[in-house]
């Protein structure tokens, strides 16, 4: 049963269903804009399947006793930093899908009429996106006490964001060329650039 000592559980379920609605309200604006080229990566495909289970894990934690023999102990204060890092996620998800729109793709691909965005948030890094997950990730791990659930995502994160980023600069960069070059060097990657 959920109660005040699952205080982090709770805060966990109210983000996943915060993160959700984002994504959902973004991804149906979206949904019209025709690919021109996708790229689909058998692996890019494999990892984000094996992410989405890592996001739907802390469920079966939550809600069942099967993950029990994995669990351990934080302190609270700790479980409270993981909140701060949770809502900056959610902050980041909802700025990166605001400013980059209907150039959104789950899966890597240039649409009919893409545009290069460089405001917003994407003015000082490039993966806003994918910082949102990599912090949704480390939040999961600090608010749930489970190995399995708290860690699993940022576990098939980490290599997901270190194979898809070159390969969507690649593709960035055949598409726009010298524009894409020349915001690459001043911007950040996943951690933000506010210097020229
Ligand atoms: N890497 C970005 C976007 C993730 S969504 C982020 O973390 O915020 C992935 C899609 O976004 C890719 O298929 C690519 O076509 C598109 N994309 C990435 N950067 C973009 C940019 N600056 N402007 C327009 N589209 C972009």
């Amino acid at each position: 049963m959920l109660g005040i000592d699952n205080i982090f559980e709770v805060i966990f379920l109210v983000g996943f269903v915060a993160g959700s609605v984002i994504r959902k309200i973004y991804t149906f604006r979206c949904r019209e804009g025709k690919a021109e080229r996708q790229h689909k990566d058998i692996v890019d495909i494999a990892l984000i399947s094996a992410g989405g289970l890592g996001m739907v894990l802390p469920f079966f934690f939550i809600f069942t006793p099967w993950l029990d023999f994995a669990d351990y102990r934080l302190p609270a204060w700790l479980r409270w930093i993981g909140t701060a890092v949770f809502a900056m996620a959610l902050l980041l998800l909802w700025r990166s899908h605001a400013d980059l729109g209907r150039n959104f793709s789950a899966i890597l691909q240039i649409r009919r009429e893409h545009l290069l965005v460089t405001d917003g948030i994407y003015r000082h890094i490039r993966h806003p996106m994918y910082a949102a997950h990599l912090l949704w990730a480390i939040a999961q791990g600090l608010l749930l006490e489970n190995w399995l659930a708290g860690w699993a995502f940022l576990v098939v994160f980490v290599p997901l964001y270190l194979i898809r980023a070159p390969k969507e600069e690649q593709m960035m960069l055949e598409q726009f060329g010298q524009e894409y070059r020349q915001y690459i060097t001043c911007t950040g990657g996943i951690i933000p650039r506010f210097w020229k």
